[in-house]
């Protein structure tokens, strides 16, 4: 089919609606949409037979590669048995070995409980009302507030948007979601009156959509104190960081801090479907028992889904068999080398260079919140396929990358660094 290419761009131009897209550009004459037409290990291809290095781990999901024979299989071999059925009243094995699984990762009894739900934005939402709902049940209804940062990103539903602290995904609707006190640091603390706040909510270690900005060492564990010093619970959103992200499995680890609720998504199912999980601990667990009144009354038609649950458990075994946080420090490193060389490369290109783990963002100097998406464009005709937050360029290649293909990755966007100016 010589123009399915073409077609695909036509039929998408005249009917669909993309995400965090202003339409008018992406429809218009000019813009040629890029069809992505299958994947392999850390590459994407596209219709044309193109090859790309997916250099945001398609926004921040994929994790061991595209078509990793392991969970390929373990997806076919669970459409062989059934596809869905409903979590309402049945259970099925993959989602309970699942929970096991997720369970096993924590320190023990700490997060032993798993809700499972949809996307990053459900799992936050859910651990949201669980908190509201685990106050109402303990006897401090007054707990109806929360506390979230300047720059936090947690979803787009109407109560994950309500955190956020991006204006311009969330100025829009302040005010309208659940009550949020945005702060800008720990510090910020001080001001919040502690006895109307049920959650603290934070991404670990380094929020995401604000382009990768790091978070002070010491951070999580002062956040820990504060909420047990006030009663508050800690919500931490691992949906970006979670999954060997940041080099250890989770980022809370980094500080040794467990919390109260965790929001997973995104990497769970190793970057293949949409499934999320809100882990919690006994406490909250068992205040929800005793009948009807106390129940949590929450879901999704999807919850559950046994195709998600069989590629997430396929996830965790690549990690054990192919040992890949163990593969990671190396990465790490040589991933710290590149950067280095290429803000040494590019004087005076590059305001700051920002990396955890195998999370980088490459913040351009002098930008006027275009020049990202021009050098994602320039780097994507050297090979490299990511997005921008503003004027920061996200590299985080899936966990399978080597070291070889970060160069290749990091070569692509030096040229187009070479190739875009203000
Ligand atoms: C992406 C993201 C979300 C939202 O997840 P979706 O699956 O897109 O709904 C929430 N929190 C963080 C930290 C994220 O990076």
């Amino acid at each position: 089919m010589p123009d399915g290419g073409m077609e695909t761009a036509e039929l998408d131009k005249a009917h669909l609606w993309h995400p965090f897209t202003p339409m008018g550009d992406w429809c218009a004459r000019g813009h040629e949409p890029l069809v992505i037409a299958r994947g392999e290990g850390a590459y994407l291809f596209d219709d044309r037979g193109r090859r790309y290095l997916d250099g945001n781990s398609s926004i921040w999901t994929n994790i061991h590669g595209h078509r990793h024979p392991a969970i390929d299989a373990a997806v076919r071999a669970q459409l062989d048995e059934v596809a869905h059925c409903s979590f309402l009243g049945t259970t099925n094995a993959p989602a309970a070995e699942l929970a096991a699984a997720l369970a096993a990762l924590f320190p023990s009894n700490t997060l032993e409980r798993v809700f499972l739900s949809d996307d990053g934005s459900t799992a936050v939402e859910c651990a949201l009302k669980m908190a509201l709902q685990f106050f109402q049940l303990t006897g401090e209804p007054g707990r109806r507030g929360f506390v979230s940062f300047e720059g936090a990103y947690h979803g787009d539903t109407l109560g994950a948007a309500a955190l956020g602290g991006i204006p311009l995904f969330h100025g829009r609707f302040d005010g309208l979601g659940v009550p949020v006190r945005r702060v800008a640091s720990v510090a910020g603390l001080d001001g919040v009156e502690p006895g109307a706040v049920a959650a603290v909510v934070i991404e670990p270690l380094v929020q995401g959509a604000a382009g990768m900005r790091l978070w002070p060492a010491g951070t999580l564990r002062d956040l820990r104190a504060w909420c047990d010093r006030n009663g508050a619970l800690l919500v931490l959103d691992e949906v970006m960081t979670g999954f060997g992200r940041t080099g250890r499995m989770f980022a809370c680890e980094h500080e040794g801090v467990t919390p109260d609720l965790m929001a997973l998504a995104k990497g769970l199912t190793g970057g293949y479907l949409p499934l999320a999980a809100t882990l919690t601990t006994r406490r909250i667990y068992e205040a929800f028992l005793g009948g009807r009144e106390r129940a949590f009354y929450y879901g999704h038609s999807y919850s559950g889904n046994p195709l998600g649950c069989a590629a997430a458990l396929a996830n965790l075994r690549v990690f054990e068999d192919e040992k890949t946080l163990a593969a990671l420090p190396a990465k790490i490193e040589h991933l710290r080398r590149g950067l280095d060389a290429l803000d040494a490369a590019h004087p005076g290109r590059i305001a700051e260079v920002r990396q955890c783990g195998m999370i980088a963002g490459v913040e351009l100097a002098g930008g006027d919140g275009t020049l990202g998406a021009r050098a994602c464009t320039a780097a994507r005709r050297h090979g490299l396929l990511t997005r921008p937050v503003l004027d920061t360029v996200v590299f985080m290649p899936p966990l399978c990358t080597t070291p070889e293909q970060i160069d290749e990755g990091l070569r692509a966007l030096g040229a187009a660094l070479d190739e875009v100016r203000l």
